[in-house]
């Protein structure tokens, strides 16, 4: 029986809470998009998403979802029978190879255990053995919001560098903009891919690559068929080439008012409080862990995610049931695991507009559910949450 009364605790990671003053935004007639007040609007928007991204390099704009900018950063950078490397860290880097071997591109794979983030020695080791160079790109994910581990991009840079590599640096930062120090440009980042349901606090339905001199040079010479999601037209000069036809105009004042609210807020403080918040969510999953059943996936400290965690259930739990429990009795969205660990765990998303009391009252929906689903744990993870955050 759905809980009838007050708010949906909307804490899958993606999508995310959307603000009032974005849905207001959004509240609106369509306008005539060649008029110069929405002109000007998008390309404000086109600007906003370049500080977003740390970056003075362009930033393309698709009407599609973060599944569809994947596609863009492939089919804009590579050929069919090119080489890439990705270290298969979780579901979604997993995923982005699947989608490039689907397009005749081969995918070198280092294996991984999807406990810890990107090895940027091995990653170094890899690139020093491709004495060729016929690598065109390393793939990597930000933060893997299956796993809840957020790689170090400065490190993967340096293993880069320390190869003398030329491999394009692309990186899916979905699941981590706007919610960890993310600095495009001076990290040395060919291609970043961002979508707009999670950190951005909007609607799905907008999805971001933002790429370097580097990136649009390869794209000259890429061969796989686009002209879709084509970086090249979509740069034309011509209003009408920027969303490749009609632009969303209304995920733009959304988008428009959504970066308002971040830059008033200011980006290093919203990193700030995530991190805040995703250590009050690991201060409550210790003492819950007490119970001998529920542990954190990640493993290294510097590596547990600003904006998703991920808490594995030993086996014998049903985690469905877990969840369903937790959105029907409490009104608490959580997820399940992905691709290794489906079945295996949950995700508590903490991400985009969120504050403290609200990632409280998910925890507290999330611990009675552990009781009512008779999940071995310590109570109190709740208090141990509110006691950081007032020291915090
Ligand atoms: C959500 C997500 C995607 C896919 O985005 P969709 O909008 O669901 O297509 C890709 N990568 C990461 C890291 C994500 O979190």
């Amino acid at each position: 029986m759905p809980t009838p009364t007050g708010r949906n605790f909307l804490h899958t990671p993606g999508p995310t809470n959307i603000p009032d003053r974005v849905l207001r935004a959004m509240n609106q007639p369509a306008v005539d998009f060649s008029t110069p007040a929405f002109l000007k609007m998008m390309n404000s928007v086109f600007d906003d998403m370049k500080r977003v991204f740390r970056t003075q390099g362009d930033v393309i704009m698709y009407a599609s979802n973060g599944h569809g900018a994947w596609e863009a950063a492939l089919v804009n950078t590579l050929s069919p029978g090119d080489r890439v490397l990705i270290h298969d860290t979780g579901h979604f880097s997993a995923n982005w190879a699947e989608m490039a071997e689907a397009f005749g591109v081969t995918v070198e794979r280092i294996p991984g255990d999807w406990r810890r983030g990107i090895d940027a020695d091995l990653v170094e080791a890899h690139l020093c053995s491709d004495t060729g160079h016929s690598i065109k790109a390393l793939l990597s994910v930000h933060t893997d919001t299956a796993t809840g581990i957020t790689s170090d991009l400065p490190a993967i840079r340096r293993a880069i560098d320390n190869a003398k590599h030329p491999a394009l640096f692309m990186v899916d930062t979905v699941a981590a903009l706007a919610t960890t120090e993310f600095r495009m440009d001076d990290w040395g980042i060919d291609v970043a891919v961002g979508g707009s349901q999670k950190g951005l606090m909007q609607p799905p339905g907008l999805a971001f690559n933002a790429v370097s001199a580097k990136a649009l040079a390869a794209s000259q010479t890429a061969r796989l068929p686009s002209v879709y999601w084509d970086w090249n037209r979509r740069l034309e000069p011509a209003y009408y080439r920027r969303f490749c036809g009609t632009p969303p105009e209304h995920l733009l004042f959304a988008l428009r008012e959504g970066l308002d609210m971040i830059f008033e807020e200011g980006l290093d403080n919203a990193f700030a409080r995530h991190r805040r918040i995703a250590q009050a969510v690991r201060r409550a999953v210790a003492v819950w862990g007490r119970g001998n059943t529920l542990s954190l996936n990640a493993i290294e400290a510097s590596e547990m995610s600003n904006s998703v965690t991920t808490v594995l259930v030993a086996n014998g739990y049903d985690i469905d049931r877990f969840r369903t429990t937790c959105r029907e009795r409490f009104n608490v969205s959580i997820a399940t695991g992905l691709g290794k660990t489906m079945g295996k765990a949950f995700r508590i998303g903490h991400m985009g507009h969120i504050n403290e009391p609200m990632i409280i009252g998910a925890l507290a929906g999330v611990e009675a559910t552990l009781s009512i689903c008779e999940i071995p744990h310590e109570a109190g993870g709740v208090d141990a949450a509110v006691r950081f955050l007032a020291s915090a």
